[in-house]
Order: C-alpha cells, then sequence, then structure tokens
C-alpha cells in the first residue's frame, strides 16, 4: 500500500477490549490503496510500554535478539565455542517459539554475514516465494477491486514458501562450526519443558482477532475460557519440540518434504474460507539465495545491507546519504533531543528515497534495479532538492539506467517481524531480520508454528496508472521487503572494508527504513553512543506525512515543522532495534556497545 496512506481513526479495528497489558497502544485504521478503502490497524505489533535502557558493554562477543531465552541461547551458544552464525539459528529456533508473533520457521529471514577468517561480506537471501501456482490477480476479489488487508491475509491464500529454515541451513554449511543439530536443543527444550508467557506476547494474543479463528492456534494461545493466557503462564509446545527435532535430524527437508509439508500444504489448500495455493512441488523446491551484499560509500564508510528483492539497503543508504550531504546537518541538538532543522531534512530525505523504492525496486529475477540510485551524482541531485520548505510528495527521480516505468507498488508491510545483531570472539558479524510478515502471520498453525503471509507484500494491484507494478505477483517470484539489516564498515584508502563499526536493524513494516537510518544518522553523523540512538524519537516520513513518535517528541518540534510546510502525523512507532557498536580508543582499546529497542522486550548480552 502506499507508505503514505496514514493512520486514521477507527472503532471497527479496536481490540475487543483492554487487556492485561502494559501497552498504551491505540489501534488505529490505516486506509489502502487511494487511502479510503479498507482499514487495518497501524501497529498489529503494539509497543511493550517504553522502559529507559542502558548500553551494555562487553570485551569478546555480544548477542542482541528480540527476547531474552533468545539472546540467552545466542550467548549460550557462543560460550560452548559456537560462532555467531551458530548462535544466530539458535536464537532463531527459539524466537519461533517465544516470539511466534513476529518469526519462525514458517517464515523467512535476510541474514548479512561477515567472516572473520576470509573477510567475505555476504547476504543469504531467505525471502518466501510465491507458488508455481499464483498469479498476478491472487489478491484481486471478484469485482476486480483488492481485498481489504485482513481479508488478504488470514487463511492460505497469503502464504508464500518459507525459506528462513532452507536459507539459514545453507549459510550454516559454510560458515557455522558446531554441529546443525545442537543448534536446536535451546529451543527443542523449551518448548518441551514450557516458558513462562511474557507480558508482550499475552498482549499481542489479547489484541488479536483473527487467531482463534484457526482451531490450531486458539487451543495452543487461549486457555479454556478462550482468554489469552495470563503472563506468567508455562506455555508448552510438544508440537514444535517434534517438528524442530526433526529438522535438526534431517535438516530442511524435514520441513520442506514429508508430512510436515503435506501438513503445511493441506493447512493452505484446504482453508475453509480462504484458501491458497502453495503446493509440495513448491515447498521441495525452494532455494534461498546467495547474494552479494549491497556495500556503498559513504564519507570514510560502506554501509553494506540487503540488496534487492529488499529495498532496505538502497533506501537506508539513499537516507543517509541524502541527510548527510550537507556536512553541518545533525538530527539531535547538544542536550540530545531531536532538533527540527535535522528532522526536516531527515524527513525531506526519506520522502525522495521512498518516492524511489516503490518505484524501482522488486525481485531482480523479474525486475533488474537502476543501480544509478546510488551514484554519487544522482544522490547529489537529490539532495539538492531539499529546501527550507518540506516538498510534500517527491516524485521518484530518473537515475541514468532508469528503465522500470508503470506504476507504484500497493503492499502493505505490517509491523511484526525481529531482527538480531550477533558478533563473535573471532570477529564474525552477523545482522538478521526474520519476518512471518503481520503478527501472528497468515494465522494458520501447523505442528506448533505459524505460516507467513509475506505474499501480501506483494502490489495487492497489479497494474497501476496504466503500467504493470514492478512488485505484482508472479510465480516464483519474492515480494519486495523493507528489512533492513545492515553492518557498517570503516573505509580503507584503496576504497576497500575495513573494521567494522556496527551492526543493526530492526522490524516495523516500511517503517524498518526509516529506524535504521535514524539509528545509523543518530551514531555516525551525531556521535550519539548507540543505546541513544536506538531510544531517540522516532521521526521520518514515507513520502507522505511527516510521522513522529506519539508521547515522545518535544511538543514544539510539530509546530515548526508544521511552519515549514509538513503535514505531521503523531503515530505509535513500534521498532524493534538491536544494535552493536564496536568502539575503539587509544586509553581502553576496543568493545563492544550493545543497545535493545526499549519499546519492546529484547535485550543484549556479552562477555
Ligand atoms: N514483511 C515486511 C518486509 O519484509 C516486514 C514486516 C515487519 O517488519 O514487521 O519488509
Amino acid at each position: 500500500m502506499p507508505d503514505h496512506c496514514l493512520p486514521s481513526p477507527n472503532p471497527d479495528r479496536r481490540p475487543a477490549k483492554r487487556i492485561r497489558a502494559i501497552t498504551t497502544v491505540a489501534a488505529l485504521g490505516i486506509v489502502l490503496g487511494s487511502c479510503d478503502a479498507a482499514a487495518q490497524p497501524a501497529q498489529p505489533e503494539a509497543a511493550s510500554g517504553f522502559a529507559e535502557r542502558r548500553a551494555v558493554q562487553a570485551r569478546h562477543a555480544m548477542a542482541a535478539t528480540a527476547n531474552p531465552h533468545a539472546t540467552r541461547a545466542a550467548i549460550d551458544i557462543l560460550r560452548r565455542g559456537g560462532n555467531a552464525l551458530d548462535a544466530a539459528i539458535a536464537a532463531q529456533m527459539v524466537l519461533t517459539l517465544v516470539e511466534p508473533q513476529s518469526s519462525g520457521i514458517g517464515g523467512g529471514a535476510f541474514l548479512l554475514y561477515r567472516d572473520a577468517r576470509t573477510g567475505r561480506l555476504v547476504a543469504f537471501d531467505g525471502r518466501e516465494t510465491a507458488p508455481a501456482d499464483a498469479d498476478e490477480r491472487l489478491f484481486l476479489g471478484a469485482d476486480g477491486k483488492p481485498l481489504a488487508f485482513y481479508d488478504a491475509v488470514v487463511g492460505g491464500r497469503s502464504v508464500g514458501v518459507p525459506g528462513a529454515v532452507r536459507m539459514l541451513e545453507a549459510a550454516h554449511a559454510r560458515h557455522g562450526r558446531l554441529p546443525w543439530a545442537v543448534l536446536f536443543q535451546p529451543a527443542i527444550r523449551l518448548a518441551r519443558d514450557g516458558f513462562p508467557v511474557s507480558a508482550r506476547l499475552h498482549n499481542q494474543i489479547g489484541l488479536d482477532k483473527h487467531l482463534k479463528r484457526d482451531p490450531a492456534a486458539a487451543a495452543y494461545f487461549f486457555d479454556t475460557r478462550g482468554e489469552p493466557h495470563p503472563v506468567g503462564h508455562r506455555l508448552r509446545n510438544p508440537a514444535l519440540a517434534e517438528t524442530l527435532q526433526a529438522i535438526a535430524r534431517r535438516g530442511s527437508l524435514a520441513l520442506h518434504t514429508g508430512p510436515i509439508a503435506r501438513d503445511i500444504v493441506a493447512a493452505v489448500r484446504d482453508h475453509p474460507t480462504n484458501p491458497g495455493r502453495l503446493g509440495e512441488r513448491d515447498l521441495a523446491f525452494y532455494r534461498p539465495i546467495v547474494r552479494d551484499a549491497l556495500c556503498v560509500p559513504w564519507r570514510r564508510m560502506l554501509i553494506c545491507g540487503m540488496p534487492p528483492p529488499s529495498s532496505g539497503g538502497i533506501a537506508v543508504a539513499q537516507i543517509v546519504s541524502l541527510f548527510g550531504h550537507d556536512p553541518a546537518a545533525r538530527l539531535t541538538d547538544a542536550s540530545g533531543a531531536l532538533e527540527a532543522d535535522g528532522v526536516h531534512r531527515f524527513a525531506e530525505a526519506g520522502r525522495l528515497a521512498f518516492a524511489d523504492r516503490n518505484r524501482y525496486v522488486a525481485d531482480p529475477a523479474f525486475v533488474d534495479w537502476p543501480r544509478g540510485l546510488l551514484a554519487p551524482a544522482y544522490l547529489a541531485r537529490r539532495a539538492s532538492r531539499i529546501g527550507e520548505r518540506s516538498i510534500g510528495r517527491a516524485e521518484p527521480g530518473e537515475p541514468a539506467d532508469a528503465r522500470q516505468a508503470g506504476g507504484e507498488s500497493l503492499s502493505f508491510e505490517r509491523p511484526a517481524t525481529s531482527h538480531l545483531s550477533i558478533v563473535d570472539r573471532q570477529g564474525n558479524l552477523l545482522s538478521m531480520t526474520t519476518t512471518i510478515e503481520d503478527s501472528f502471520g497468515a494465522r494458520l498453525m501447523v505442528r506448533g508454528f505459524l505460516l507467513n503471509n509475506q505474499l501480501t507484500d506483494f502490489s495487492l494491484q497489479p497494474v497501476e496508472a496504466g503500467g504493470p507494478v514492478a512488485n505484482r505477483v508472479q510465480p516464483g517470484k519474492r515480494p519486495r521487503s523493507s528489512m533492513a539489516p545492515t553492518l557498517v564498515f570503516e573505509r580503507n584508502r584503496d576504497g576497500r572494508r575495513g573494521a567494522w563499526l556496527l551492526a543493526t536493524g530492526s522490524p516495523g513494516g516500511s517503517q524498518i527504513i526509516n529506524y535504521v537510518a535514524q539509528t545509523l544518522v543518530a551514531t555516525l553523523i551525531d556521535g550519539r553512543d548507540i543505546q541513544q540512538a536506538i531510544s531517540l524519537p522516532h521521526a521520518g516520513s514515507r513520502n507522505g506525512p511527516t510521522e513522529l513518535e506519539a508521547g515522545r517528541v518535544a511538543p514544539g518540534l510539530e509546530q515548526q515543522l508544521r511552519g515549514r510546510g509538513h503535514e505531521v502525523r503523531l503515530i505509535d512507532m513500534t521498532s524493534g532495534l538491536q544494535g552493536i557498536r564496536r568502539v575503539c580508543d587509544a586509553a581502553r582499546g576496543c568493545r563492544l556497545v550493545g543497545g535493545t529497542d526499549p519499546r519492546r522486550e529484547g535485550t543484549v548480552e556479552g562477555y
């Protein structure tokens, strides 16, 4: 969907009742397409309340994930001699259990890995794909119009071929140190013994209106009276323990073929109200892709991110470059508060970047993207569009090699998802963003895990303004993403990658791009520590109104921006940033400094 279509109050979508929770989120509607169609909640993954955090320091190794159990599992694996990749696999399996609303083995992920020994940096693409039977009319109703969001999401229709497990398996084959099966032990144990339901999980279950419609999910997430299990309730998931056991023994074949695969296909195709098109062959033939990470030189650094099918790497690099084009630009003032000039510039950079990503980025196997989007001359031209007053709605630029004509993607990218950043003792470095798309994905539970609804990241509408949309559904295609796992390095005089500086990323739908870019600007330009950068109130634009984090920005900011022509919206902005910064000084040498997002329940640990 157009990123500028913003929340408007929609009583229909409010949770039936306020649940025991620590969130203050108000469920709002968001509008589709021309901003007047089906409404949907703005933040399916609500905030967990805002609890101030302190940066964590360590000497050798560090893991930052979205849940304390997952961070613990990662650290245990690191201490047992595993490397960053091993730790990420263990954490992902635990997240499938303890943060089921966000990511898991039924979803997909993007992973950046820098191997310390060879110095190689690779991007693993475990994005879900559209089944062979899918076509561009997948999300059109009988009237030829796009379905309302949740009519598209809930059920089998939106389920793409999961890619996370095969991707992790491929990464492990190249870089893993501990045996694959060992990495599943923490999650299997926790699934069998049970884990205490967190306030956040309890809250998410209670807010969701669709989960109960799936019998397996209803039986697992709710008690016999139909209430979400209370905070602290020990939740056991023997079905997931069995599934993980099978994958630990047989690898991804256990998920992509045989009885588990058949159950996935049956859940999708035989869905009583909204069947999908996923077939056994789609599962069996899924392949992760190893890509070159997208590294963009900027000042004395290289900003490395995920190339298409994610728009994240391109857009984050564009925003940081456009913002930093003015060497004097800063986002924060001396006291560390957001300052109006900086927010103005950051929002304008966001408009320009989102205009480009909406026009030009899709699965590169179907639509090549213009490399000119990152050319210094092009960026300088785009930066010159930023003036004293807001440009309002930016048009896409015309990079020298632009080929793609046609309309904008009308797609949803909902703020669920999870991010983890890990560095090990050897200096292997990892940044992974992982997702089942909307909170609780397609609301289909099979063998103890949830299936993704990633296909709604395609444009629901195949044609716009008379032209085919680059990000339309096509068989075997990967939907465009905003996920932006990021690694930043020093740039040596010869232009090569030097020492690493920062590993970060976030969930948040298309807002991911602004969350990550803001963190980069705050740390790399303003010199804030990683925790301060993550905790900053959010601000930015997705080429619509300028969005400010409700309840967290200074009251005067809104007026100052309005005075410069911005249309301003105050909304909840539930990022889930995890970041690790390498900090060196002459007196103390180098250390790791980690931060996690105070808006969710993530933790960072190191040693
Ligand atoms: N599905 C989205 C994407 O791939 C991510 C959703 C989220 O971050 O919550 O861009």
